[in-house]
């Protein structure tokens, strides 16, 4: 499909869709972008001044007269009305990284799951390149896939972080490897149940063949039993089993085993990421680079050296021997658990934000383990109170501003005590995103300095 001359409706002006309204624009379509909020951008200006029609402030079936491909960037789901419309008059619908699959010369590793995508995309990316090859990485990171293959020659290979989001709307998409790292309910509010965001999940490997791998998490069941369905073949990493094919620890140390032999890759104990959720990004990782053609040697380098990506439990400083860490990505409890998991306890943890109304249990139980001051804050600090206290948890404060907590947690803290940010809330009560969250803290605590 080349896209010249045809008429196409982008749904939804986030950061997928205007990036695929410019590149089809690019290619000679036709193309309205159209957004159900009426809020101007910056970038929009551009996007005009090159031909894009925009439509803001609606959304109807009048969107969709003389349009012959409807485009959904992943922040507007399956179900929208609109899709519906579109089917029932016939009028082709895919999403944003099919779009990208059908411009792309080069072959896609994709890698989705509910958490790790983001470290595991990297890491696979920074594999292959100290293996020589020539990499993009895109998808959820970065810029939109379809802008990011356009820049990639047939010798290059495309790494791409993909959400269950995006493989509502794919049709032909294959990816040459795919990778499914975990699956526990999440995002259940758009896909309606946990069967159906399964469902989704495995559209990832679809329309593979028998000459693709698909990488699977043994040691999770519900991604495990995926192999029964793959039209591809499947191999393993785990944190846990003693596989005869595939990543695994032998020793403490990550291991491929391959057509009989075993190579080694690196001792856990030499890696700069912590936690066993990074050991289990990294298995995956191993195995996914290794399928790709990166040597051990290649692999191995990069997990000594790899720090982490921005924001997940990523160290910031040392001050009078208390290591400061910013993990704002963890934005509900589940991700909080893993940076709890991660630390040998002496934790002063700084929580709280946006409450998404969770269940706290298994968290107030971690932190009465692990945690010697709880510092709450933002519109959840009420209600993570009470199940802290509920739970025994002890020595918690509560504070108004931000500033105040790193400062309180400053004053508190002493080796061998940490201070880590992880909130396990979203962070729209005090900020834009949770990037800016952590970067905020970043900044306070090297003022601390
Ligand atoms: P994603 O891109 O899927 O959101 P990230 O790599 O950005 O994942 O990690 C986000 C958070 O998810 C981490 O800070 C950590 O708390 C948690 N996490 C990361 N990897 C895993 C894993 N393999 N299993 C469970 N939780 C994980």
């Amino acid at each position: 499909m080349t896209f010249a001359g045809m008429n196409i409706a982008v749904l939804g002006a986030g950061v997928s869709g205007i990036s695929v309204a410019q590149v089809l624009r690019r290619l000679g379509a036709h193309v309205i972008l159209s957004d159900a909020k009426a809020v101007e951008k910056p970038e929009f200006a551009a996007l005009r001044a090159a031909g894009v029609r925009l439509e803001l402030g609606y959304q109807d079936e009048s969107l969709l007269t003389g349009v012959d491909l409807l485009v959904l960037s992943p922040g507007v789901s399956i179900y929208n009305p609109l899709v519906e419309a579109a089917q029932v008059q016939g009028i082709p619908v895919m999403s944003e990284i099919e779009v990208a699959y059908r411009l792309c010369p080069a072959p896609i590793i994709a890698i989705t799951g509910t958490n790790g995508k983001t470290t595991t995309t990297t890491l696979v990316g920074e594999m292959l390149k100290a293996a020589g090859r020539e990499v993009v990485v895109g998808g959820n990171i970065g810029l939109a896939l379809s802008q990011e293959v356009a820049g990639i020659s047939e010798h290059g290979i495309v790494v791409a972080e993909i959400s269950s989001f995006q493989l509502e709307g794919v049709v032909d998409f294959r990816p040459r490897i795919a990778a499914v790292l975990n699956l526990t309910p999440d995002h259940l509010d758009r896909h309606r149940s946990l069967d159906n965001y399964k469902a989704m999940k495995e559209r990832i490997f679809r329309n593979q063949r028998p000459d693709d791998y698909l990488v699977l998490n043994y040691d999770d069941p519900l991604v495990r039993d995926m192999a029964e369905r793959a039209p591809s073949q499947a191999v393993f990493f785990s944190r846990k089993a003693r596989l005869s094919t595939g990543a695994r620890l032998e020793d403490e140390t990550i291991v491929m085993c391959w057509e009989g032999k075993t190579e080694a890759i690196c001792p856990v104990k030499e890696m700069k990421l912590f936690g066993a959720h990074n050991i289990e990004n990294a298995l995956a990782a191993s195995c996914v680079a290794f399928l790709a053609g990166a040597d051990a040697g290649a692999i191995g380098a990069v997990l000594r050296t790899f720090m982490g990506v921005e924001h997940r439990i990523e160290p910031v400083a040392e001050i009078r021997g208390v290591r400061y860490y910013n993990d704002s990505k963890a934005t509900n409890p589940e991700s909080a658990i893993k940076a709890l998991e991660a630390f040998d306890g002496h934790i002063i943890l700084i929580a709280g934000g946006r409450d998404k109304k969770t269940d706290l249990t298994e968290f107030m139980e971690l932190a009465k383990q692990k945690v010697d001051h709880l510092i709450l804050l933002g519109e959840a600090k009420e209600r993570f109170y009470q199940a802290a206290a509920a739970h025994g948890v002890t020595n918690i404060h509560l504070v108004d501003k931000f500033e105040d907590a790193v400062t309180l947690a400053y004053r508190l803290a002493r080796p061998p005590q940490v201070v880590l940010l992880s909130p396990a809330c979203a962070s729209y009560d005090m900020f834009n995103n949770y990037e800016e969250r952590g970067r905020v803290f970043k900044e306070l605590v090297r003022q601390l300095k």
